[in-house]
């Protein structure tokens, strides 16, 4: 069912864990309008760039809209029926384990819940991973060390509630925005001290109280010195610790036997944090992916839980550890069973009592006995030939997983890869014997779960266009032409969501703490109507908070403290590696872009992948700014531009994570880093990887401009849309004799009017395409990285520009530079100027004269990071 046109209905957000409710519209034109929803208890009526640019991210262009069968067209019938007799042959010749299921923190609780049905319940094999392994997977397993289940005992309440927050690697003002605006909103209030905890200088650690820049994977060693702290000054909580909590005199020794030193901190810092930490009970310890892609991620998780569990700091008001999950359904995942080694609903798969009611309960035959194959594992036996039959549904992992040029060669020699998704033109689905068209998230209807177990309804506003299905649906009918069609006899995702409720009561009874069983006999009414809500949902409990009260969920009852100890990178710097590469998200970018890079103004925020260096490493290494570095691992390479910054530390590098094969196929970070991972997660260590640096050398550079899109052909390029086209960044190696014809193939204007200038001794030439006066396209080429007002040009095309091979603004125009706020299109350099010219003092000024960082926020600490540095060069 889909919404009237204007009539606005409420949903979610399908970025980041946070899970935002937005209210979606349609606008009458195929387009939705979307607005954050006032009533939503996560973020009540706000939105960040990526969310408030929804509606923008919603076109055909790159949507596949057919089954496709070795990239010809297909009908449904003939896909599912190949999907079905290709998974069924190679079970029948190879055993269950033969196949395996990849899926994605994307999907919805429905889709997870039908999927693990079939692999664990029908299939027999519990090879099914997701995605979320990458994301938070040593989060479950330190939670489940410790508390005997994976919950996160707080909500986001806590956030104002707490005195402190201490942020261990996450870069929360970006990949959390709202969380983030949250936290500044109770700091402005009153006064909640901050710490950062982060090798890297970021958008957050500018707002912070105290910036902790450890040394690459040093987090066990700070928690540690924390510990040992807590013990000996006399702040463990001995009633809680001798009611509720097992190994703490453990825990404690390993703490005070580790070495703060490894750190890098100076003691100074190290005293200031233990005695904020410890002098504040109110105390929130928020950590993300710096903690969790990491070979000592569960370590690390655990020495973070030891310190709030030593001191009763956990599950009551403004006090307890909280892991954000990267992606809008991870929690879900969680819950249904979505990783290899977990049954639905937080029941163990190793468990015989646990399988043996799952199985009554799906009437199933095949229940394995022993964990699936985690994702690393998992491709690497696509890789040597153990599995023989794939399905990726909505993940890239040709690009995202570690040693990805490695994974994507293992997908493409698999006997069969099938691949859902909601557009074909990724790097995995062009690897695909058959693309399944999936609804995107405008057209879905089901449930996701944030950070904070919040459970929201995702519902659908807008048809399915031309023939894209429901992933519930799509596994659903290739269960029945497997044979089990009774089992998989779903009505809708209102029935799929009451039969998952109902397996959640069957858990309760053994005692597992996930239980919505209150929701078992939802209606289709009810749930069509279900108000956001927090699990669990039973007669005994609905929602609040969890540990608080000592009750944990190992055999006893009692939470364990683990003595841990800190393990370095597995990878180590060397003369041939000699950088520490770490990876991560930017602002205004999700995942692998297939959907951001739709909004030309979440493009406009940063354009082109890069790399940021220290200068000191820049300088040795003969380096300027806007150069193109060659960064080179065991495993691969790849070229981005350099940006030096002292945000880094000496040594160490970071690139984003978004760019692929799509976009920039040269800057696919994780051909870098190595497939090592944790030891009891299985988490990869996405972070620490090691690289060398070189300056690449290309014979030339160039900057095009087009109204239309391109795919340049050379050794380094990176295209993005823009309010007016797209542009790309480009650098060859090859000689070009005839750059007129170069251009022409570039942008398949074999005929339009040309105008250009060239100054072949110095290696010069600008070309500009014309329709009429109407600029078509425009490439200008120089030996060295071009200087142009590029953040002018990007809007020229389409337009009457009979200028536009001066590559700069006629007369006095400015230059606005590259966007800072996406919201309202203001450049950093318009916001320089405004601070310069106007006298302006504050963000909020910056906001009144520029309106800049008024609506969503995500640039406000970009704003701040600019009026800072603009005051601090005005007093020099
Ligand atoms: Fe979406 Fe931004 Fe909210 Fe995350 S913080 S759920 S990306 S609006």
């Amino acid at each position: 069912m889909t919404s009237e046109t204007g009539v606005e209905t409420r949903s979610t957000c399908p970025y980041c864990g946070v899970g935002c409710g937005v209210l979606i519209a349609r606008d009458g034109a195929g387009g939705i309008t979307v607005r954050g929803d006032p009533d939503h208890p996560t973020n009540k009526g706000r939105l960040c760039s990526k969310g408030s640019a929804l509606g923008e991210t919603v076109g055909l262009e790159t949507r596949i809209l057919q089954p496709q069968i070795d990239g010809a067209p297909a009908t449904w019938d003939s896909a599912l029926d190949l999907v079905a007799q290709r998974f069924s042959d190679t079970v029948a010749q190879h055993g269950p384990d033969a196949v395996a299921f990849y899926v994605s923190g994307q999907l919805l609780t429905e889709d997870y819940y039908v999927a693990n049905k079939l692999m664990k319940g029908f299939i027999g094999s519990a090879n099914i991973d997701t995605n979320s392994r990458l994301c938070m997977a040593s989060t479950v397993a330190g939670h489940k060390r410790a508390f005997g289940t994976d919950t996160v005992p707080g909500t986001y309440d806590d956030l104002e509630e707490a005195d402190l927050i201490v942020l261990v690697g996450s870069n929360l003002a970006w990949c959390h925005p709202i969380l983030y605006q949250r936290i500044m909103a109770a700091r402005a209030d009153h006064g909640t001290k901050l710490v950062v905890i982060d090798p890297r200088k970021t958008a957050t650690s500018d707002g912070a109280d105290l910036h902790l820049a450890l040394r690459a994977g040093s987090d066990v060693a700070l928690f540690n010195a924390l510990l040992a702290q807590i013990d000996a000054r006399g702040a463990c909580d001995a009633q809680f610790t001798a009611d509720h909590v097992d190994g703490v005199a453990q825990a404690i020794t390993a703490a005070h036997l580790d070495d703060p030193t490894q750190t890098g901190l100076s003691p100074e810092d190290l005293t200031a944090f233990c005695d904020l930490w410890i002098g504040t009970p109110k105390v929130v310890t928020i950590f993300s992916q710096g903690v969790n892609q990491s070979s000592s991620g569960t370590d690390k998780v655990n020495a973070i839980l030891n310190c709030h569990l030593a001191t009763g700091r956990i599950g009551t008001p403004g006090a307890g550890p909280f892991s954000v999950t990267g992606q809008p359904n991870a929690m879900g995942g969680r819950e249904v069973g979505g990783l290899a080694n977990m049954l639905a609903c937080h029941l163990d798969i190793e468990n015989p009592d646990h399988r043996a009611a799952v199985g009554a309960f799906w009437d199933a035959p095949n229940l394995p006995s022993n964990p699936g194959l985690k994702a690393v594992e998992m491709f690497r036996a696509v890789a040597d030939g153990r599995i023989k039959a794939l399905w990726i549904i909505h993940s890239n992992p040709a690009v995202t997983m570690p040693d990805a040029n490695a994974v994507a060669a293992a997908i493409a020699a698999c006997p069969f890869t099938v691949v859902s998704d909601i557009t074909a033109q990724t790097d995995t689905a062009r690897l695909a014997d058959v693309i399944l068209p999936a609804t995107a998230w405008s057209e879905k209807s089901g449930t996701v779960t944030n950070s904070d177990r919040m459970m929201s309804r995702q519902r659908a506003v807008q048809p399915a266009p031309g023939q894209a299905r429901p992933d519930w649906h799509i596994l659903a009918e290739v269960a029945a032409r497997m044979g089990w069609a009774e089992a998989f006899d779903f009505a809708s995702e209102a029935d799929v969501f009451a039969e998952y409720a109902a397996l959640s009561g069957v858990a309760a009874q053994f005692g597992r703490d996930f239980d919505i069983s209150a929701l078992a006999g939802i209606s289709a009414q009810g749930y069509a109507e279900l108000a956001p809500l927090r699990w669990p949902q039973s007669a005994q409990k609905q929602g609040g908070r969890f540990f608080g009260d000592g009750v944990f969920y190992h055999p006893g009852g009692k939470a364990k403290m683990l003595p841990v100890t800190m393990r370095a990178p597995a990878a180590q710097i060397s003369a041939a590696y000699p950088f520490r590469l770490n990876t991560g998200r930017l602002r205004d970018q999700w995942h692998t872009m297939t959907r951001t890079a739709l909004s030309s103004r979440l493009s406009a925020h940063m354009a082109e992948p890069f790399v940021d260096m220290h200068p000191d490493d820049a300088a040795r290494l003969g380096l300027e700014p806007a150069d193109l570095v060659q960064l080179s691992s065991l495993q691969g390479q790849a070229i981005v531009r350099l940006h030096i910054t002292k945000d880094v530390a000496k040594g160490d590098l970071f690139v984003p994570i978004h760019w692929t094969g799509e976009n920039a196929p040269s800057a696919r970070v994780d051909a870098l880093v190595a497939d090592v991972v944790d030891p009891i997660s299985g988490q990869p260590e996405s972070k620490a990887a090691v690289v060398s640096a070189e300056r690449f050398l290309p014979r030339w550079y160039g900057f095009a401009i087009s109204s239309r899109s391109f795919t340049p052909d050379c050794a380094y390029w990176a295209r993005a849309r823009t309010t007016s086209g797209f542009r790309a960044e480009l650098a060859g190696t090859d000689t070009i004799a005839d750059w007129e014809a170069q251009a022409r193939t570039l942008f398949d204007l074999p005929d339009a009017r040309v105008q250009s200038l060239t100054d072949a001794k110095r290696g010069r030439h600008r070309l500009a395409f014309y329709d009429n006066e109407v600029l078509l396209a425009a490439l200008y080429i120089a030996p060295q990285p071009v200087t142009l007002m590029r953040d002018f040009l990007v809007g020229l095309p389409g337009t009457e520009a009979a200028w536009a091979l001066a590559g700069q603004a006629r007369g006095d125009t400015p230059d606005p530079g590259p966007v800072v706020c996406s919201c309202f299109a203001v450049g950093r350099n318009t916001v320089r100027r405004a601070i310069t010219q106007e006298g302006l003092t504050s963000v909020d000024r910056i906001g009144a004269s520029l309106s800049a960082g008024t609506n969503c926020g995500s640039c406000k600490s970009e704003l701040a990071a600019i009026l800072r540095e603009a005051t601090s060069l005005a007093q020099q």
